[in-house]
């Protein structure tokens, strides 16, 4: 084989995958794409076992106002899209802090005004975002070296805030970065700092009415070769072509092509064999780079019994749920869901439990603070990512010193390999920048 064939195996059928496929397809090359679960969409994984035609997203659910492709890709498929609201930075937002709880503006309850001293700390976290100006080379930056040795917890701990509020924040990072504080680089901090922490926050945010995963299975439908129960179990990158093993029911077959697209997690790369040839730099960046842990339980109530409190939804608290969320806002329904989602060292001991019990720490959570709201459950289902065994986790979470050694890497190929996902984006840790990683790689591949 030479590197003239138009040909490209894609490890991966996620969006990262999917994306590279449908324009590498478009571009007339022969693609031919190798996913290991019985289906498309990875951490897009919309769940459909509710009442009344309800659906809530066990992966991947909000899309942004800025994120422009996965919006195009709504748009392209005559896909529905439903408005969330903005429920971020809104005093209609709860706490649970220290046995209290109810509105963070509530003065008589905290004593203070927490909703204020919460956003005082948000400034403070905008104001680490000059520290990275090019948010795509967060280890050029000049301090990079020094605040890439820090987590976000030394940086917390540091500054002079309401304790409240600081345990608001570390509920925040394992909420939004799926990782202890003490595991979190402050360089990555300070690297979402300077794209996120801005006026970005009150954009409104919407979901695919009928589950987010239309927008992948709508990408693979547009494909003509898609392996399913396709396991990369061995790369291969030679000179001219790249050899993938996969097994597949009893068989181990090989595909070579000129090209290949690893999009998968690179906690399950890591169980590849890449028979020596992958480089150094790349051999470490896999095996090394961090993950956080996520478990999500969504229960469906008969009645939205919350929009007579005037409670937006959006629970932060120190219990083990972490925070909550309405995953129903976007349609008109008298029933309606609600999600208790649980990152970091909350999130990987929710995982360890049985989906039942699981399932019942939530809803017994959820029951303190309404009481008689488990008499009205009709449905419940849960998904805990790190016991997938083709995620392994949540999405990256740099720590402290991985920014530094192994950003560079995840944006070079090693040779014939190209890298993608959300891992491998500026718009780490989205279904947009796992879409931005496929179209990336694809660009390079048809432009080589
Ligand atoms: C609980 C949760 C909530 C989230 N919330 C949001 C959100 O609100 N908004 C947002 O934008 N993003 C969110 N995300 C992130 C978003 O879902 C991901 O960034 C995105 O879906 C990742 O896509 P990907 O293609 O990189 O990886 P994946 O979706 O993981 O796709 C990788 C594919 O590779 C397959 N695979 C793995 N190993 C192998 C192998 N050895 N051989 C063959 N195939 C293999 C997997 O089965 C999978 O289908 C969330 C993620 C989670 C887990």
């Amino acid at each position: 084989m030479t590197s003239n064939n138009r040909t490209v195996t894609v490890i991966g059928a996620g969006l990262a995958g999917l994306a590279a496929a449908y324009d590498l397809h478009r571009a007339g090359w022969n693609v031919t794409v190798l996913e290991a679960r019985e289906r498309v969409g990875g951490r897009v994984y919309s769940v459909r076992s509710f009442s009344n035609g309800l659906v809530a997203e066990g992966g991947g659910e909000f899309i942004e106002d800025r994120h422009v492709r996965m919006l195009a890709f709504a748009k392209q498929f005559n896909l529905q899209l439903g408005r969330v609201g903005s429920w971020q930075k809104q005093d209609g937002d709860w706490g649970a802090f220290e046995g209290k709880s109810g509105r963070l503006a509530d003065e008589k309850i905290w004593g203070t005004n927490l909703h204020e001293e919460i956003e005082r700390v948000w400034d403070a976290v905008s104001g680490l975002g000059k520290y990275v100006p090019d948010s795509k080379q967060p280890q050029t930056s000049r301090e990079a070296e020094r605040l890439d040795a820090q987590s976000a917890l030394d940086w917390i701990n540091a500054q002079d805030v309401h304790p409240l509020a600081r345990n608001y924040f570390i509920q925040h990072i394992r909420a939004e970065y799926t990782t202890e504080p003490e595991c979190f680089s402050l360089l990555d901090l300070a690297r979402n700092s300077s794209m996120y922490y801005s006026t970005a926050e009150h954009q409104p945010n919407w979901r695919v009415v009928g589950g987010n995963d239309l927008i992948p299975r709508a990408l693979a439908n547009a494909l003509p070769d898609i392996r399913m129960n396709a396991v990369v179990t061995s790369i291969r990158i030679l000179p001219d072509e790249v050899a993938v093993t996969y097994k597949q029911a009893d068989s181990h077959l090989t595909v070579s092509s000129a090209f290949a697209i690893l999009a998968i997690p690179l906690t399950t790369a890591r169980l590849i064999d890449f028979n020596s040839s992958l480089p150094y730099a790349h051999q470490r960046m896999v095996n090394e780079i961090s993950y956080g842990a996520v478990t999500k339980v969504m229960i469906q109530y008969r009645k939205r019994f919350w929009d007579k409190t005037g409670w937006n939804g959006r629970l932060t608290t120190d219990s083990p749920i972490v925070i909550t969320w309405l995953a129903t806002s976007h349609v008109e329904s008298e029933d309606g869901i609600i999600t208790a989602y649980t990152g970091g060292s909350p999130g990987a001991k929710l995982a360890a439990l049985s989906d039942e019990a699981r399932v019942q720490l939530a809803v017994a959570e959820i029951e303190k603070f309404f009481p008689g709201s488990s008499d009205l459950i009709e449905h419940t289902a849960t998904a805990a990512w790190p016991n997938e065994p083709f995620t392994r986790g949540s999405y990256m979470a740099l720590a402290p010193g991985e920014v530094t050694a192994h950003w560079q890497t995840l944006f070079e190929p090693a040779g014939r390999l190209f890298f993608a996902g959300e891992h491998a984006t500026a718009i780490q840790g989205y279904m947009e920048g796992a879409v931005e990683s496929g179209q990336r790689a694809a660009a390079s591949i048809i432009s080589s």
